[in-house]
């Protein structure tokens, strides 16, 4: 059972679409389990209706059209119910119902298990015999497995609008649905789609078109060659080997002198195909047909096909032009994107990014807010191979994404644009006015950096310093450590840029979902393992060389501040002190006399820092909240998990009930506390923060003048009142419409988008 199992799924997978995979299902299950009938029906949401789409023993013309209402006969019961049914016979079940119009029998054993994927039912797969019978627990659990499966490509079908392909009846794909992420960064752009993929990776390459066949061409053959090259190069190296593991160099060999691969793929290139697109269509469809052969020495030489196919790539890819044209408005699009993937697009061409994988919290969103450009992330089912050259409207305010969207949609989209450009305008007039509530508490407001391309935009933008820079970004663009003296010169030209208003350095925070490439941490959990201040502290090669240039960077500027994250535990912060305490009094005994002792304060992001404020307090000059990890380590969210995004949000009731403990504590100490995380630049939870007497707060750019807004909009008095009005809620969503409701009151409204930012 477990290898027909098995077979099936593989041969599902290698489906041209669902409709085909759905009659494959039908066909196989029915084999299997030696039944009479094997049917699967699905939800019709918009009619809530179970319609027929498949069926092995019914009447084929009664798919697409036999239709029952959502609680109607055995089928309807499973999927209201959301429960396999397994019984000997069918007809004495109360909610048994005779279906004619299938041109069914008098059946009598029943086994039908729904189709769930994340709460929502999809349909259910049912098989009948004639006879009486109780199906056996391993077919239930077969059936179960698939169904399972079935789920996921469904979902995803949906998602992407290719339900087109099942027949009428099932609502086909509209052009103007959108695909559903999550927000990753507040705006709305319209633009052109470059998909940016990962190398050698044949399943990533998009579609892409070319204008110069005959150049494609050139590079293919090129690529051929030098895969031969190194493919005789290595059965050369293993000469010693014995004959039958050398035989597979010489397979290859052959497979690259065949007529299929190599003419297949010339005539793709020839119909206006990139070499590598053209390559990975021809390859797949080897692989396919390789996958389905019943032999089992066949079928394992798909994944010799796919090794030739990835090498061949590589060496397209090596040759390749590759796309630096980028657009004038270009919206990057991929499953992963990394730092240095947006960091690659030109200063003001990047309009939006689209992420298949991550949230909000993921440092490419955080790095599109630093940018100002919208962001979805998360987007799970991003058909990101077709999805090159393509008009994109990016919502980042509800996570969706339109691809070639009707001009109905770009009207609409355009006109939100407009409005926006309108309150940036009107936003813009509260640049150089204070911070201050109507009733004469002033929260100084700084921005969060990372790139020195957004120093300008940060000194223009009113902001009253840097609250948290994280030198990580500038580690993440380099193929290589920086070292001292480049470090110096970065950190020296971040903290010239805001003299003398303060400038907070963060240390190294390396790990989690930032990496570097030339020093790779592989671990289970990365979220939970090695990050931060523990890398800093196991390496003191890098963290004080960190700290020199820090301080050698501050000699005549008398604004640095040094920020350590991830402190978990006290004796961290005793052990970096004394390091940068060394340092300092190294340098000044080098002559160095101009450097001014910085402040040094902790980051409070770990649920086991709240717990210890008032004895950090007591060993740093300043506090500061990061709430974007705060959250994942309090919630048990991990916030790069687009799965569990929506239980990820800053305005939980356990979330404010911490900032408000690391508050207090730091203020019974007198220490400022300021709130680094995103939370501060979310005009809703900024209001929290006002009231809980926050004495700075830092932000991305592109919120600070909205949250500046709201500060000058609201009296001290007032968010302390909704401070203690909001202690009545049980959860995130009861908080965020209470605040929504008073920013909208309160004229604000502008601010409130659907979304979480
Ligand atoms: C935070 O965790 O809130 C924070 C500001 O740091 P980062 O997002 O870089 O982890
Ligand atoms: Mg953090």
């Amino acid at each position: 059972m477990l290898e027909a199992m098995r077979r099936i799924i593989q041969e599902v997978n290698s489906a041209k679409n669902l409709d085909q995979a759905l009659n494959l299902i039908v066909c196989r299950i029915k084999q299997v389990m030696k039944s009479d009938v094997c049917s699967i029906y699905l939800s019709d949401d918009a009619k809530e209706q179970i319609v027929l789409m498949a069926t092995d023993g019914l009447l084929p013309s009664a798919v697409g059209r036999v239709r029952l209402n959502q609680n109607e006969g055995l089928i309807g019961y499973v999927t209201s119910r959301s429960e396999p049914l397994n019984i000997a016979n069918a007809t004495s079940h109360p909610h048994f119902k005779f279906l004619p119009d299938t041109g069914e029998e008098n059946y009598r054993g029943f086994l039908c298990v729904p189709i769930v994927q994340h709460r929502k039912v999809f349909g259910v797969i049912s098989v009948q015999q004639f006879e009486e019978r109780t199906f056996k627990e391993e077919e239930l659990t077969l059936l179960v497995t698939i169904a399972a499966q079935l789920a996921g490509a469904i979902a995803h079908a949906e998602a992407i609008g290719d339900i087109s392909g099942l027949r009428e009846g099932i609502a086909s794909h509209e052009s103007d649905k959108p695909i559903k992420g999550l927000p990753g960064s507040a705006g709305v752009s319209i633009g052109c789609s470059t998909v940016v993929y990962p190398p050698a990776d044949l399943e990533a390459v998009p579609v892409r078109k070319t204008q110069d066949p005959d150049n494609e061409v050139k590079v293919f053959l090129l690529a051929v060659e030098s895969t031969k090259k190194e493919l005789r190069n290595l059965k050369k190296r293993v000469s010693q080997l014995p004959e039958e593991e050398q035989a597979l160099f010489e397979a290859y060999l052959l497979m690259l002198e065949s007529k299929s691969l190599i003419q297949k793929t010339l005539e793709r290139i020839r119909e206006f195909y990139c070499a590598s697109s053209a390559l990975k269509d021809t390859v797949m469809e080897h692989i396919n047909l390789f996958s389905s052969m019943e032999d089992d020495y066949l079928r394992e030489r798909a994944q010799d096909i796919r090794d030739l196919g990835r090498r061949i790539l590589m060496h397209i890819q090596s040759r390749e032009r590759s796309p630096k044209n980028y657009h004038s408005q270009t919206i990057l699009v991929g499953q992963e994107l990394t730092a240095s993937d947006l960091m690659e697009v030109p200063e003001k061409k990047l309009a939006g990014v689209v992420c298949a994988s991550g949230s909000s919290s993921s440092h490419v969103a955080i790095l599109a807010r630093a940018l100002g450009v919208p962001a979805v992330m998360g987007a799970i089912d991003l058909p990101t191979h077709q999805m090159d050259n393509k008009t994109l409207v990016v919502d980042g305010y509800q996570g969706n994404i339109y691809i070639d969207p009707s001009a109905r949609v770009t009207d609409e989209f355009s006109k939100i644009i407009q409005e926006e450009n309108e309150l940036s305008v009107e936003l813009r007039g509260l640049k150089h006015l204070p911070p201050e509530t109507p009733d004469g508490v002033t929260i100084p407001l700084f921005v969060n950096s990372g790139l020195l391309s957004d120093l300008p935009a940060s000194q223009n933008s009113g902001a009253n310093g840097i609250g948290l820079y994280r030198t990580e970004f500038p580690f993440m663009t380099r193929d290589r450590f920086p070292s001292e003296d480049e470090q110096t010169k970065i950190y020296k030209q971040v903290l010239a840029s805001f003299s003398p208003n303060p400038v907070t350095l963060r240390t190294l925070d390396i790990g989690g979902d930032k990496n570097l490439a030339y020093f790779p941490i592989k671990e289970e959990n990365p979220f939970l393992g090695w990050r931060g201040i523990r890398i800093s502290l196991d390496h003191p090669d890098i963290f004080i060389t960190q700290i020199k240039a820090m301080l050698l960077a501050s000699e005549g500027y008398e604004n640095l501040n040094i920020l350590l994250p991830m402190i978990t535990s006290i004796s961290e912060i005793r052990e970096s002190k004394k390091y940068i305490e060394n340092v300092y009094a190294d340098l000044i005994s080098q002559g160095h006399t101009n450097i001014t002792m910085p402040k040094i304060g902790a980051m409070i992001e770990v649920p086991s820092a709240v717990y210890q404020i008032d004895r950090i307090a007591q060993l740093v000059d300043f506090i500061s909240v990061g709430t974007n990890d705060l959250v994942q380590y309090i919630l048990a969210v991990d916030r790069n998990n687009p799965d569990v995004a929506d239980l990820y949000d800053n305005l939980h009731p356990a979330v404010i009930r911490a900032v408000k403990e690391i508050v207090a504590g730091a203020t019974r100490n007198n220490v400022d506390v300021s709130v680094c995380g995103e939370m501060a630049g979310d005009p809703a939870s900024a209001l929290l923060l006002m009231g809980m007497g926050l004495n700075t707060l830092s932000m991305s750019l592109v919120s600070l003048l909205k949250v500046k807004w709201v500060i000058r909009s609201f009296s001290f008095e007032k968010a302390k009142q909704l401070l203690e009005e909001i202690e009545q809620f049980d959860d995130a969503e009861s908080v965020r419409s209470y605040l929504n409701a008073a920013l909208f009151e309160a004229g604000l409204g502008g601010l409130i988008r659907p979304g979480k930012n």
